[in-house]
């Protein structure tokens, strides 16, 4: 089994996938924003796979306290379950250092077959901050971005950061469902139901006791609470 597959996905039996998505995040924990999104990405793209990647150290966010990365990745697989496309990867727990989504896409690139056309999703909130991202211009050669709309962001902001940040000679795409970056990758919109979660909201729900019920399946929902995750003042 190559390094970074899905658990249950032996590379050099699985048929080729030609569409796969990406949906990286800290995943502390993951949500029905992140699973709902996912499910409608896959449905609009016709993704073959979509793969959940939670980030061993996540460089914006790696306070101390951050819960560890096998227990990020246990509530991931319990959310994900048996489903059919969804799949969660363990690749950038095999890295030591900071999980930088570049050196990711690099070492996929690497090891998928060379059809295999990449959408890595991300929320629009994270896209209008790429350019704190480490080589954040080199991922633009390397997939499409698939942006999701968040509640609070607004979808007009983002030509300027792209124009700005990364290339010159971005365009607008003629149906106005995103853009087109010189190497042929494109950046687009993604309209999925908005739900206003976050992980930090839930994290504080059970800091204070508070019920996180159907914010989460309920599967990750127990294992918090039978672990006693978040019970500490983490953020
Ligand atoms: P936190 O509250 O700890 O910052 P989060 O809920 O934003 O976490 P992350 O793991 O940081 O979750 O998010 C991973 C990716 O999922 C990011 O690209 C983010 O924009 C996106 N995302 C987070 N919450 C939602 C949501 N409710 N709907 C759609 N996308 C989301």
């Amino acid at each position: 089994m190559k390094s970074g597959y899905p658990q249950n996905l032996k590379a050099k039996t699985q048929k080729p996938f030609s569409r796969l998505g990406l949906f990286g995040g800290t995943f502390n924990p993951i949500h029905y924003g992140h699973l709902r999104s996912a499910e409608e990405v896959v449905e609009a793209l016709q993704l073959n796979q979509l793969w959940f990647m939670p980030a061993a150290v996540p460089p914006h966010k790696a306070p101390p306290d951050l819960t560890p990365f096998p227990v990020r990745l246990a509530m991931t697989r319990l959310a994900v379950g048996r489903h059919p496309v969804l799949k969660v990867s363990d690749v950038e727990g095999r890295r030591p250092g900071k999980s930088y989504s570049v050196e990711t896409l690099r070492f996929l690139k690497e090891e998928l077959p060379p059809d295999c056309e990449l959408f890595f999703i991300l929320g629009l909130d994270a896209i209008l901050e790429i350019q704190t991202w480490k080589d954040y211009r080199e991922l633009f050669h390397l997939c499409h971005f698939v942006v999701l709309d968040r509640p609070g962001f607004d979808r007009s902001l983002l030509q300027e950061v792209l124009l700005k940040e990364v290339h010159h000679d971005i365009q607008p795409l003629a149906d106005q469902t995103g853009f087109i970056h010189p190497s042929g990758y494109r950046i687009l919109f993604q309209a999925t139901t908005l739900l206003d979660i976050s992980a930090t909201r839930i994290r504080r729900l059970t800091r204070e006791g508070r019920s996180s019920r159907y914010l989460l399946p309920e599967r990750v929902r127990r294992f918090i609470l039978r672990n006693k995750l978040y019970l500490d003042n983490c953020q």
